[in-house]
């Protein structure tokens, strides 16, 4: 389709009036194109998100940003292979502050697919989901530092790092330059699948929230308000009525 030379050209009579409006027509096809290349990096963020937090949306931000992925997808996980806590919240309740927390981002999604799953859900298992379902997609893990330094206890570590990349987001607390430099040593040929990124450090967990619940300390500007309301609504981690 030809677009018009100059602006003037689009403006002057009917002809050029059309023009214009193919340009915009053009011009908004183009934009879903960028759109669609921009889903070629899909970023996903697995957690048990008890409560969802600042932490958590900030280092996805981060990540989506730096390493311009169209989409962060949030898996809440059913029963978490690595949690001892058998006082987790129902996981419906876990997805809905995930909802609320991330409604005014539309770059931020999330999937109902490990809540689904009997017994412990596994990484390699979402993943393996996740590639079939997004086959021309590159796969970006994001992680805190924290569960970084695990990944190579997790069940088939080896083949979820053919699978994906990994973003290991730094946590106050968890360094990650010792783990970075064995990886390197001792896994060389999954090294250049392993980013670092920086992120504004938030020293926040949703152990500490609960905490703070349990003992009536303020939470709130610790994770978004609708996710707080939802915690005061529903009595979550205490039985008393003084949430703030
Ligand atoms: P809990 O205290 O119950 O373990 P959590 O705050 O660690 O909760 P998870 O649901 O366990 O949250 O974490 C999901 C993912 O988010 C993990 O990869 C974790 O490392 C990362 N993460 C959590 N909090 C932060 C934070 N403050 N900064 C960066 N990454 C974080
Ligand atoms: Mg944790």
């Amino acid at each position: 389709m030809k677009l018009p030379s100059t602006s003037q050209e689009a403006l002057a009579g009917d002809s050029g009036l059309s023009s214009l409006k193919r340009a915009k027509r053009e011009a908004s096809f183009k934009e879903t194109l960028v759109k669609e290349n921009k889903v070629n990096r899909l970023g996903i963020m697995g957690g048990t998100f008890d409560p969802i937090h600042y932490g958590h949306l900030v280092a996805a931000e981060m990540a989506r940003s730096k390493f311009k992925l169209g989409k962060v997808l949030f898996i809440p996980s059913g029963t978490p292979p690595h949690k001892d806590r058998s006082d987790i919240s129902p996981a419906g309740m876990r997805f809905e502050m995930i909802v609320r927390a991330i409604q005014d981002n539309h770059d931020f999604d999330i999937s109902a697919l490990e809540l689904g799953r009997k017994g412990p859900s596994y990484t390699v298992d979402t993943l393996r989901v996740l590639r079939r379902t997004w086959p021309k997609h590159e796969l970006y893990f994001i992680t805190g530092t924290d569960a970084l330094r695990e990944i190579f206890s997790w069940r088939e570590a080896e083949e979820i790092l053919m699978m994906t990349e990994f973003i290991g987001a730094a946590r106050p607390g968890f360094d990650a330059s010792d783990f970075l430099l064995e990886v390197q040593r001792e896994h060389p040929e999954t090294q250049r699948r392993i980013h670092y990124l920086e992120v504004p450090a938030l020293a926040i967990s949703s152990t500490d929230i609960r905490a703070r619940v349990k003992s009536g300390q303020p939470i709130r500007y610790l994770l978004p308000e609708p996710v707080r309301l939802f915690i005061q609504q529903h009595r979550l981690y205490t039985a008393e009525d003084n949430i703030i």
